[in-house]
């Protein structure tokens, strides 16, 4: 029957339900700031947003949103290729290209369609494509729609990218390379050196995602590949304003003039309405604080250092490095439930994360930090947890 394959989903839905547990769509009743809501009826801290700098809470962005609506209206309604392109869009791709150091930039009405719209597109049948096994889903998506021959390398391995692309022969020379920048799932960043090497002896295209280290890394925010100082490697970089920038959007920016045609070729750009005024310019607002204000990164990495030290010290099984990304791998579904429950009834939201959304077999309690939280609620997210430790709920064992 068609709807069999969903009667796994819908018995975990049956489960939760029975558990009084709402990890996947709880309510969000109020924000009270970046970092706090009430959430299921709870006042809690927000730990499980991708607020990264705190920006979906900045007055100045407010205000330039509030000023653009009554300037422009609620919505475009219409796709850029239609009605869609206001001068607010475009002056954002100007900045976006500035902001980069880049020419040439397109504006989406989300990052998903930023990612997938780019990877759909920027290869076609009897071309190649190399992505990390563990890429966003966004990602899989626009590869799978592009009809290229598609090839995994292990995580951030490039041993593995150079195996494969020595493999490929002359193919090489045309393939499109795909990694992220910081990974959304675990904070581990990728090895943007290495890969960048592979490319460089052996050809192809680079193509980032930069969705969760825009904003984050680099001397002025451009994300990981400014960290990594191999800039002038990289051919596309994909990202959001969803995080770092607080709206919502994704962009794409790149030196090749070739992106202007290109434009004109992406379904997820012609063919969906573009962002509405205000969002835009909250957005354009955003990237003037990133930009202007480095010290917002030096507070989001103190409090992502807090976090993930004082996790680790708990003997959890946090990722590989610090990062505003810091997950707790567990192997037990049920526990994990548990430990969500427990964290919110703490006044803590995290983000529960299951296969096939984390990668590997284990299942997530994913925290995210933000440059808006403070030094005490850092510690009242770390107590939350110890206190599991403390009851005996989450041991180090259970955590993978
Ligand atoms: N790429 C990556 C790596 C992501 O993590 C996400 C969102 N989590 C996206 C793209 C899509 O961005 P958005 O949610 O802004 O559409």
């Amino acid at each position: 029957m068609l709807f069999d394959k969903f009667k796994e989903m819908a018995d975990f839905q049956v489960e939760l339900a029975r558990r009084e547990v709402k990890p996947f769509g709880a309510v969000t009743e109020k924000i009270i700031s970046a970092t706090e809501g009430i959430v299921e009826g709870r006042e809690v801290i927000l730990a499980g947003t991708n607020n990264y700098l705190g920006l979906s809470f900045d007055a100045r962005c407010i205000a330039k949103a509030q000023e653009a609506a009554g300037r422009w209206g609620t919505g475009t309604t219409g796709s850029r290729l239609a009605n869609g392109s206001f001068s607010e869009h475009q002056a954002l791709e100007d900045e976006i290209a500035a902001f980069y150091g880049v020419d040439h930039a397109i504006v989406f009405s989300t990052g998903y369609a930023a990612t997938s719209g780019m990877c759909a597109t920027l290869a076609g049948p009897g071309d190649v494509i190399l992505l990390d096994a563990d890429s966003h889903a966004s990602i899989y998506a626009g590869v799978t729609l592009s009809g290229a021959d598609i090839i995994r390398f292990k995580h951030n391995n490039p041993d593995d990218l150079a195996k494969r692309m020595r493999r490929l022969g002359d193919r090489a020379q045309d393939a499109l390379i795909i990694a992220e920048g910081i990974y959304s799932m675990l904070g581990d960043v990728a090895p943007l050196k290495e890969i960048a090497a592979v490319k460089r002896e052996y050809g192809g295209y680079l193509f980032l995602d930069e969705a969760h280290s825009m904003g984050a890394l680099g001397a002025t925010g451009r994300g990981a590949a400014q960290a990594a100082g191999i800039e002038d490697d990289v051919d596309f970089i994909a990202g959001t304003f969803s995080k770092s920038l607080g709206s919502i959007g994704g962009f794409c920016v790149s030196p090749h003039a070739e992106l202007e045609a290109i434009r004109f070729c992406i379904k997820a750009y012609i063919f969906t309405a573009s962002s509405s005024p205000s969002i835009i310019a909250s957005t354009r607002e955003a990237l003037r604080i990133i930009a202007a204000e480095p010290g917002l990164r030096d507070t989001l990495w103190d409090n992502a250092n807090r976090l993930y030290d004082g996790l680790k010290a708990l003997g959890l099984a946090v990722g590989p490095t610090a990062s505003p990304v810091v997950a707790v791998q567990m192997t037990d579904r049920s526990i994990t439930i548990d430990c969500w429950k427990a964290l919110l009834e703490a006044g803590v939201y995290v983000n529960m994360v299951i296969p096939p959304a984390s990668p590997s077999t284990n299942f997530l309690l994913r925290n995210s930090v933000s440059a808006a939280h403070s030094t005490a609620q850092i510690d009242t997210i770390i107590a939350a947890y110890a206190d599991l430790v403390q009851r005996g709920l989450l041991t180090p064992e259970q955590a993978a």
